[in-house]
């Protein structure tokens, strides 16, 4: 059975060395979040994911989810009482506004917390992580009357939310979706239609689920700007907010499929469910952007959780499983071979894991920073610059955390061997959990492109040109210190290959488009590879100043980052340059 601990004290670390939480003090939440009250939030959600959700982790991969006949959905034994935790504690609301029963704590601490529990359970954590998405779509677009309806219960847990988008035809282009609404003299909507794909859609955790869903109303303008959003119970709600007559929505099936086992992935049937309006007809989704911009970013989340926990045991493994001789000479004599992380091709892979989680889960920290930032600072300036960086690193953060997350559940598979690939030690199940997130929430090429062809221009190129600006001042700052030089010479290489592939799109994609298709991926990559570099700076900026044995590992950590990860920069660059034309030459009847 695979193991799992919490980093506690990594994520602690990030907050009061690398960030200073403490100098955010004058952000409305930030008072309350004292380092103390922090560190015992954290202790409790480690105590939780190691001792009730992991043991359901397999549990829930081996029930799986049973839809019975009359379309209710039934989770894996344990679920529900675990369920029952997470709202008693109420985990769900940690950084949602206290008018709606929130704690209004920076959503830092949500992003760590989420980090374990999606380590230590990933189709378990959907169910809480989605209605988070949902408060927040909510929260920007929805009337006074519906957050004051339906958010207490959601930030208290009682009732769970949903994100309803895809449909049998569309996925990615979401410009096809046929879903109706019908505007009611009372002024709710009939909404019919099918729904495919979604997550914890029917289950059995909570009094009540509320769908966000896109639908057209009679008369719309074709395509994404004909879409409107809304809500839509399970259960109607009465005046007095209990829980009332059945709406007409239900769960026509469940997907059998490939991992996520313990959560429902339903085809939803809407046949005249009663809904109502978020925000303006037709602009429907700019406000489903918001639930899926934070959705993106707890997605890019669950990659590194994935690889987190997949680390965990196979650095165990590695202890333990005993094979060959060290090539530089027995280890451990006294043993009958020794234990093969002595082996540097097995230390690669815990390295290449090891020091993409530690930046990874510092790139997630600095964008829920910045979203901490844009929607609570008083200077509407501070609050532009923070919106930007967010907008820019959020494709990055799902499509590189998702990508190498799964990366790493195969190398960490691999390190076990044969045994890796059997499901008794757990292994395979994470590289089969954390395959999904590649493709939900905008599967990543989308994401890449989203990047490359929204991103990058967006503002005149506002956000980009601060991030360089960033990391080039960072850089400067400190270009006469030896004890950095090691990290900041070759974070400066990559940031000029950066940049260089950056003109490089500004000079060859407009006359033809397919040479910004044909890189985008690299380009993502590419981006990632910086920031998570700039992440490692700062990790052995804040290490250096400390002499514990952490400290120290988390320097030669960073020069494995920079001396053997960050180079592929240069192969990024190399495939932009090259064009599209190799890409898109064979014609479409050669493949
Ligand atoms: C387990 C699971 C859970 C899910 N949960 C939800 C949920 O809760 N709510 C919900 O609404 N949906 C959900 N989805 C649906 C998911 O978001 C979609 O599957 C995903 O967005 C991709 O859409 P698609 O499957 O239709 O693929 P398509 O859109 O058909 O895309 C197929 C491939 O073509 C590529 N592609 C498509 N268009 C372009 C383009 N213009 N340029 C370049 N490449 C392109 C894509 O990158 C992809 O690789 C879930 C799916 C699964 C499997």
């Amino acid at each position: 059975m695979p193991t799992y601990k919490a980093p506690v004290d990594e994520a602690l670390f990030l907050l009061n060395d690398v960030f200073h939480l403490e100098r955010y003090g004058n952000l409305p939440g930030f008072a309350d979040a004292s380092a103390d009250t922090v560190e015992a939030i954290l202790r409790e959600a480690a105590k939780l994911s190691e001792e009730t959700l992991t043991p359901l982790n397999r549990v829930g991969d081996e029930q799986g989810c049973t839809r019975h006949a009359d379309g209710s959905v039934k989770t894996p034994e344990g679920f529900k009482e675990a369920y029952r935790q997470i709202v008693e504690g109420g985990w769900i609301g940690i950084s949602a506004p206290e008018e709606f029963g929130g704690q209004g704590l920076p959503a830092t601490n949500t992003v760590i917390v989420n980090e374990f529990f999606c380590s230590a359970n990933m189709a378990f954590a959907m169910y809480p992580g989605l209605t988070q998405g949902a408060i927040a779509a909510l929260i920007t677009h929805a009337s006074q009357e519906l957050k004051e309806k339906y958010l207490p219960k959601m930030v208290e847990g009682s009732w769970t939310g949903t994100m309803n988008l895809t449909e049998p035809h569309c996925g990615t282009d979401l410009g096809m979706l046929r879903s109706k609404a019908v505007k009611q003299p009372d002024g709710s909507y009939k909404i019919t239609g099918t729904k495919i794909f979604i997550s914890a859609g029917e289950h059995d955790l909570s009094d009540n689920i509320v769908h966000l869903v896109l639908a057209r109303t009679e008369g719309a303008p074709a395509g994404t700007k004909g879409i409107s959003l809304f809500l839509v119970p399970k259960f109607l709600v009465n005046e007095d907010g209990s829980v009332g007559a059945r709406n007409g929505v239900s769960c026509g099936s469940i997907e059998e499929k490939m991992g996520i086992h313990g959560n429902s992935t339903c085809v939803m049937n809407y046949d005249a469910a009663t809904g109502w309006l978020i925000g303006e007809e037709n602009r429907g989704l700019n406000a489903m952007f918001v639930m899926m911009n934070e959705a993106r970013l707890g997605v890019g989340v669950q990659g590194l959780a994935q690889s987190e926990v997949a680390y965990q045991n196979a650095a165990i493994y590695a202890k333990e499983r005993l094979q060959g001789r060290a090539i530089s000479g027995t280890k451990f004599p006294d043993k009958p071979a020794d234990p093969i992380i002595v082996h540097p091709d097995v230390r690669r892979a815990l390295m290449t894991m090891r020091a993409f989680n530690e930046a990874a889960r510092a790139l997630v920290l600095w964008a829920a920073l910045k979203a901490d930032v844009a929607h609570r600072s008083q200077d509407a300036k501070e609050r532009q610059a923070a919106d930007d960086h967010l907008s820019l690193l959020t494709p990055v953060i799902k499509g590189v955390l998702t990508d190498k997350g799964f990366a790493n559940t195969v190398l960490a598979q691999q390190i076990y061997g044969g045994h890796g690939y059997i499901a008794e030690h757990g292994m395979e199940q994470f590289v089969r959990d954390a395959r999904i997130a590649m493709i939900y929430e905008g599967a990543n090429g989308i994401q890449a492109l989203d990047l490359v062809g929204r991103k990058l221009a967006m503002n005149g190129g506002r956000a980009v040109m601060a991030f360089f600006n960033e990391v080039q001042a960072y850089l400067k700052e400190r270009a006469e210190s030896d004890s950095l030089n090691e990290y900041l010479k070759p974070l400066g290489a990559a940031l000029a290959q950066l940049q260089q592939a950056t003109m490089w799109f500004m000079n060859n994609a407009m006359a033809r488009p397919d040479n910004a298709g044909a890189g985008s991926t690299d380009y993502m990559h590419m981006f990632g590879l910086v920031a998570l570099g700039y992440m490692h700076a700062r990790i052995a900026e804040a290490a250096t100043a400390k002499s514990d044995d952490a400290a120290k590992a988390r320097l030669v950590t960073a020069r494995f980052f920079m001396q053997r990860m960050l180079p592929e920069t240069a192969t990024h660059l190399a495939r932009i340059e090259a064009g599209a034309d190799s890409v898109m030459a064979l014609p479409v009847e050669a493949f």
